[in-house]
């Protein structure tokens, strides 16, 4: 798939399985870069959380794909972060609850799901600099990016750290559900520098990345300190 995508900004991919820590380390690389940051996995749990307000199976491709045409998704950057209203309303604080972490890698495997969400995932890039967060976002919404990464950390470590969120979800289930979907599933882009954060600190995470991005010549990374 060619993203085809006509942007003056540059956009760091950051993929990897549930609670690998890429999120806390996306939002910091973003705040020292001065980019935007963008959390696919919360686009991907809005439409999760919708089907249950409708009452749609997950596993009903068809209801599914016709509520999200029919919804009005409005996406917005509020203070370097990308926001989104869903007919009106801001779905943020039930992204995280049990059901969503249930539903959320059945309602990413159909494909039209897929197909409207990465469109305005890359239609941020015309927005601002971005740092963007996902399993597919060096893959497959931005293969053509130089900056790609991917955080990865080992099961029982990633257990721990949802655990001291205080949160119920069976990352086995979704890394399995997410890597053996047939649509765009989790894998590790070609080109994408790997890290594992089982045994680093996110500041020890942020100072590789950082590293990384000053040899490959990302000019808002060369006068930081890795
Ligand atoms: O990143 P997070 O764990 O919040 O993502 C929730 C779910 O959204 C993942 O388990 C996966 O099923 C889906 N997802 C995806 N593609 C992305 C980001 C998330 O399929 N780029």
């Amino acid at each position: 798939m060619s993203p085809d995508i006509d942007s003056e900004y540059s956009v760091v991919a950051i993929d990897g399985p549930a609670a690998s820590g890429k999120s806390t380390v996306a939002r910091k690389l973003a705040k020292r870069l001065g980019f935007s940051y963008v959390n696919s996995g919360g686009l991907y749990r809005a439409v999760a959380w919708l089907a249950g307000e409708h009452e749609l199976r997950p596993d009903d491709w068809s209801a599914v794909s016709a509520q999200v045409r029919k919804s009005v998704f409005n996406f917005y950057l509020r203070n370097k972060e990308l926001s989104f209203l869903i007919d009106g309303n801001n779905p943020d604080t039930h992204l995280r609850d049990e059901k969503v972490n249930r539903t959320v890698s059945a309602i990413s495997a159909i494909p039209e799901v897929r197909e409207f969400l990465v469109a305005h995932l890359r239609e941020f890039l015309t927005w601002d600099n971005l740092v963007m967060e996902g399993r597919d976002i060096g893959s497959i919404v931005f293969p053509d990016t130089p900056y790609k990464f991917y955080i990865d950390a080992s099961l029982e470590v990633r257990a721990q750290r949802r655990a001291a969120q205080g949160q119920r979800d069976d990352l086995f289930f979704r890394d399995r559900a997410d890597a053996s979907r047939r649509a765009s599933p989790l894998t590790i882009a070609e080109d994408a520098h790997v890290i594992d954060s089982s045994s680093l600190t996110i500041d020890g995470v942020v100072g590789e990345i950082i590293g990384r991005l000053k040899i490959k010549r990302l000019p808002e990374a060369l006068g930081l300190d890795s």
